[in-house]
């Protein structure tokens, strides 16, 4: 089995493509089933339908989802139904049979064991469920964890083949699944730009976590209403990439027709008598223009019919009791109107199934991050760096469109990613007793004070201790590589000061930069009206090297050495700016690791006046900066504190 490929070598890969097509193509290679994968999946599917035949004759194991509907990802479930109408009829025949001959033939007592135990006709969804765990547990080799969910919306039995490491999922009779699948299928061959689309969609939501395996992060959105997100989306781009549902519908023939559970599943078995789109437009434009639609989106207003292609208001849904509201008129066959979809934050219309709401499991939260990514996304897509590849080798394109949601990143009230803090005590004590006194230690003036020396450390921890760089500036070891000028650059300026809105961030042109100071004073020159504030101050960040992983022994083995020779100059501070150059120097591939904002503020009065440090990632694609905040909890502090000592 291939083994997934991790994120650092999928953003590796990505890099190297030369435009946001190749990158999105490259998305299919990544991920798509291999043919072993296929195959192997096709085996399993067979080895469950011999079984699975002994017990209940003229059953049918048939896949859907995923695994066929030419969206799968190596890691993906096994979605299987149990179809078990034609062994309803041969129990059906058995009984009858039972009836007029009192001896049974060899054939069917075979099968006595378990039929005879259970009606199929009766028999509750919950009993055929328990009849199909203790057939997986007791009868197929290599199933383990066999659970049956009775209660589900759809009742299923979980298990897991352990060869393959492979979860599979058993329905009974979900005939719409299967064809629902085909209908995946089919939109897939009409149009190559549609599978691109799917895959690149889906891996941004699943590390925006709106989608696949909820980190407790409550109902998320699942792929399926994700797919049908990215063709409705395609049904309304201009001119269109898909058509509608309703439209394929009118493109079949007579034997395509199709009804299951008395909805019109009818659509043509073969993309190519559908006509082609006249669309024209790249994969690139296209993925922008997915943010841009939704991102402008009225979920809670309006129910997403792919049937019909369009939007349908929500009031339709909401005053009609009668019919069911994206039923054209006089189609045929009659479409069921006893029930309504469940409403919610965000209504998606199945195609076939006309009163379910395939996202009725969203919750408000997750209807408002899906809103907000969308919008950052599109946002994003804007930029340069989302279309040009950079030749500086930095992240561009979908790398860091995919940028993951902190996990465990405590989030307000708003769904914002809250900030983490670390708080610094005012101390009066780090100016000269003279200023004290003409100042008054707990007045307005002497506060400014403090908090502008206080940043300047703080500066300084980040500039010369931690060899942190602006974003978007040459790193460290490149900048010593190159020319004078370059060094120049990296040496006169410690903090690149940046203009932050709420989740933007945008370096200062060059000639508003400030030109020498990391302390408060160059907050002047930001064009961000707030900075004016005194007791305020903001930088962002890049980190590229994992500069807290191994400090302890790093540090020991330098005060070792220096034991040896003479004493370390400088001090504490100057040991850890060695320490941090080992480390840098024993990384052999810096690459863009972490960037982050740092906001600083004065809280408080008198006694328990303090400065808060809010830290935000804004580019965090290992997901390291958990680590690096753990790490500066009880580092920054303690440096700053060193620094302001050694100028008092
Ligand atoms: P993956 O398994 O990779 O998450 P998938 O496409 O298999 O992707 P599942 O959530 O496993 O998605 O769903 C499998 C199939 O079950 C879908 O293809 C669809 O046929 C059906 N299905 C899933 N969710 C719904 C739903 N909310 N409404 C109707 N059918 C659904
Ligand atoms: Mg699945």
């Amino acid at each position: 089995k291939k083994p997934q490929i991790s994120l650092e070598r999928l953003n590796y890969e990505l890099c190297q493509a030369a435009s946001v097509n190749e990158q999105m193509q490259k998305m299919v290679e990544s991920f798509q089933l291999s043919e072993n994968d296929r195959t192997a999946r096709e085996l399993l599917v067979q080895l469950l339908q011999e079984v699975f035949t002994e017990f209940l004759p003229d059953c049918q194991i048939v896949p859907f989802g995923s695994s066929v509907n030419t969206f799968g990802v190596q890691s993906c479930d096994l979605d299987l139904i149990l179809d078990l109408e034609h062994t309803k009829a041969f129990q059906a025949r058995g009984k009858k049979f039972e009836q007029t001959e009192e001896n049974q033939s060899e054939d069917t007592r075979s099968e006595d064991s378990i039929l005879s135990d259970v009606d199929l006709a009766t028999a509750t969804p919950a009993e055929i469920l328990e009849l199909v765990a203790a057939i997986l547990r007791k009868c197929v080799p290599g199933v383990h964890k066999v659970q049956s969910l009775s209660t589900a919306r759809l009742p299923l039995v979980k298990f897991n083949y352990r060869e393959l490491n492979l979860e599979g999922d058993i329905t009974i009779n979900n005939r719409l699944a299967v064809r629902n699948t085909r209908f995946l299928q089919l939109c897939s061959g009409l149009d190559c730009r549609v599978r691109p689309l799917v895959y690149t969609v889906r891996f941004w939501a699943k590390q925006k976590q709106l989608a696949g395996n909820p980190f407790g992060g409550g109902p998320l959105l699942n792929n399926y209403a994700l797919t049908l997100m990215v063709i409705f989306y395609l049904q309304n781009v201009n001119p269109p990439v898909l058509p509608s549902v309703e439209q394929l519908r009118n493109m079949a023939c007579e034997e395509e027709q199709c009804v299951i559970d008395g909805w019109d599943c009818t659509f043509p078995s073969q993309p190519f008598t559908v006509p082609p789109s006249k669309n024209t437009d790249d994969l690139c434009t296209l993925l922008f223009g997915f943010f841009t639609f939704y991102s402008k989106f009225d979920f809670p207003g309006s129910v997403v019919s792919l049937r019909e292609g369009r939007t349908l208001p929500i009031t339709d849904f909401l005053s009609r009791d009668e019919e069911m509201p994206d039923t054209p008129q006089g189609s045929e066959p009659k479409q069921r109107n006893t029930a309504h979809p469940r409403l919610g934050p965000v209504n998606i219309l199945d195609p076939f199934e006309l009163h379910h709401n395939v996202a009725g499991n969203l919750s408000e939260r997750t209807h408002r991050n899906l809103h907000r990514e969308c919008c950052q996304a599109e946002k994003y897509c804007r930029s340069l760096q989302y279309r040009n590849k950079s030749s500086k080798g930095k992240s561009w394109g979908l790398v860091r469109l995919f940028t993951p949601r902190v996990e465990g990143c405590p989030r307000s009230q708003d769904g914002k990613e809250k900030s983490l803090e670390i708080s610094i005590p005012f101390r009066a004590s780090i100016l000269p007793e003279s200023l004290r006194r003409e100042l008054g230690s707990a007045g307005d003036t002497f506060r400014v004070l403090w908090f502008s020396k206080l940043c300047t450390a703080v500066g300084a921890v980040f500039k010369d201790i931690l060899k942190c760089t602006p974003p978007e500036e040459p790193t460290i070891s490149q900048a010593q590589t190159k020319t004078g000028e370059d060094e120049e650059v990296n040496n006169n300026e410690s903090v690149k000061q940046v203009i932050t809105h709420p989740g933007v961030k945008r370096p200062l042109p060059a000639e508003e930069s400030p030109s020498s100071s990391s302390s408060p004073q160059g907050k002047r020159q930001r064009l961000d009206p707030s900075a004016e504030h005194p007791e305020k101050a903001c930088w962002s960040w890049a980190q590229r090297h994992q500069v807290w992983a191994g400090r302890r022994k790093v540090r020991r083995d330098l005060l070792k050495k220096s034991d040896e020779a003479s004493k370390p100059e400088g001090g504490c501070s100057s040991i850890e700016s060695r320490v941090t150059q080992c480390i840098i120097e024993k990384e052999v591939d810096p690459k863009d690791l972490l960037e982050f904002r740092v906001d600083a503020v004065v809280v408080g009065g008198g006694e328990s006046t303090k400065a808060v440090l809010k830290f935000t990632p804004n580019n965090d694609l290992q997901g390291h900066f958990q680590d690096f905040f753990h790490f500066l909890e009880s580092f920054l502090p303690k440096m700053v504190e060193t620094l302001l000592a050694k100028q008092e």
